[in-house]
């Protein structure tokens, strides 16, 4: 009999780390959850209520990735039963050769050129016609790809949740982890309530992942922002948008950067739309748990192009909102996920992912870690996230 609280503790309950839980809890393992705050709180990365769900990447990999995804959503929907991902469509346009943290237009349409993925290259007037937006410039152009759309966020991690207490997971709620200690045997956590032990861990702490690697050697150079998000109303109930994404240079209107944005979201009643610059603010010194307030030039700016290009919608925002996200430092690197490098030692008991645009991924991420904690590897773990 071992004297371990659990055979896995993962640290963080947001989408992925209950995603993780639920994964190890299936295969019969027992399971502890140690979450800062309260599961389903707003001041992480699993906050708000929608998430672009797309296939198309600039890199072919994160592609394949996303299509192995969608039988792990089918199945955690079918668990849940619950529809997750609402399959709108995802309408990207604006200017070839514009980069961004998401990818850019020509090089995403080619990767779903090779892989076979439908898809439909669009004119400005071809996009003004079909979907609603306004004067946009003749230079501009882009792609639909119908089987993109739109992730519902509460209802994920409350199912989750739900699924993790049924399969046994216990979870402990406002306990913050200060330390994750690897050895021979195991790996001891210690909390700000005490101290747990586990055979392997998962870290799924998102944005306050450093302050728990720091101590073992491997801080992994996250960039940790703030991003605004503004609610429209519809002109009329019959008004309603793909997800979208505009890559746009300050020329556009967008010196915040580009925006981005969805239709009316199905599970809240609201019909109210949201739209985003992609504006990415650092958090700084502040501590990144204290919630910030909206960015008053990001909401400016995107009231001021929706007023411009979206003549459905009303272009005074009802509502705000604000949410931490992390990315790697590196801009050639989507995500940080697997175990801890060859430097720490015993640190192959402790699995890591952190950053990156990774809701589109929760079920596959959550498998992964759970592999890699229990089989040290996983036939769906690309090596080009693994931790440096
Ligand atoms: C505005 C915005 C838009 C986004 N858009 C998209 C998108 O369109 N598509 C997409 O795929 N992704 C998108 N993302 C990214 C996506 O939301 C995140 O990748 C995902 O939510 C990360 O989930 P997580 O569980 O890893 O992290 P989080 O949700 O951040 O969860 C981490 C959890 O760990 C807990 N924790 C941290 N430290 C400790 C500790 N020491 N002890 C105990 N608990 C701790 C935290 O309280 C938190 O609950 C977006 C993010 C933002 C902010």
């Amino acid at each position: 009999m071992s004297s371990n609280d659990a055979d896995v503790i993962v640290v963080g309950g947001g989408a992925i780390g209950l995603a993780s839980a639920w994964e190890v809890a299936r295969r019969g393992h027992s399971v502890l959850v140690l979450e800062r705050f309260g599961t389903g709180h707003d001041r992480a990365s699993s906050a708000g209520l929608e998430r672009q769900w797309r296939i198309q990447y600039s890199e072919e990999r994160w592609s394949r990735l996303a299509l192995e995804t969608v039988p792990l959503w089918h199945a955690l929907e079918s668990a849940a039963g619950l529809r997750l991902v609402h399959r709108t469509g995802s309408l990207w346009f604006g200017r070839a050769g514009v980069a961004t943290s998401e990818g850019e237009l020509r090089a995403a349409g080619a990767v779903l050129e090779r892989l076979g993925v439908p898809y439909e290259w669009l004119s400005a007037p071809e996009i003004e016609a079909r979907f609603g937006f306004a004067r946009l410039p003749a230079d501009h152009e882009g792609f639909y790809q119908r089987d993109g759309g739109v992730i519902d966020v509460k209802g994920t991690v409350g199912a989750l949740s739900r699924l993790c207490s049924l399969a046994g997971v216990r979870v402990r709620e406002n306990e913050r982890v200060r330390a994750v200690e690897p050895d021979g045997e195991g790996v001891t956590v210690r909390t700000d309530r005490g101290v747990h032990r586990a055979g392997a861990v998962v870290v799924n702490a998102g944005a306050f992942t450093d302050e728990l690697l720091a101590p073992l050697g491997c801080a992994l150079d996250l960039r940790v922002f703030r991003m605004s998000s503004a609610y429209f109303a519809r002109r009329s109930d019959g008004m309603d948008l793909p997800t979208w994404y505009a890559f746009l240079e300050p020329e556009d209107g967008a010196a915040n950067g580009s925006l981005y944005g969805f239709g009316h979201n199905p599970w809240t009643g609201s019909g109210l739309v949201r739209a985003a610059s992609d504006a990415e603010r650092p958090v700084g010194d502040a501590d990144p748990s204290v919630p910030g307030l909206p960015h008053g030039g990001d909401l400016a700016t995107t009231a001021a192009w929706v007023r411009e290009h979206l003549p459905g919608l009303v272009p005074r925002g009802v509502r705000a909102s604000t949410c931490l996200a992390a990315l790697p430092a590196d801009p050639g690197r989507q995500f940080h996920l697997g175990a801890l490098p060859a430097t720490v030692p015993h640190g192959e008991r402790v699995v890591v992912q952190s950053a990156g645009w990774a809701f589109k991924f929760v079920p596959m991420f959550g498998r992964i870690c759970a592999d890699l904690a229990l089989d040290g590897h996983s036939a769906h773990h690309d090596p080009a996230s693994a931790l440096a």
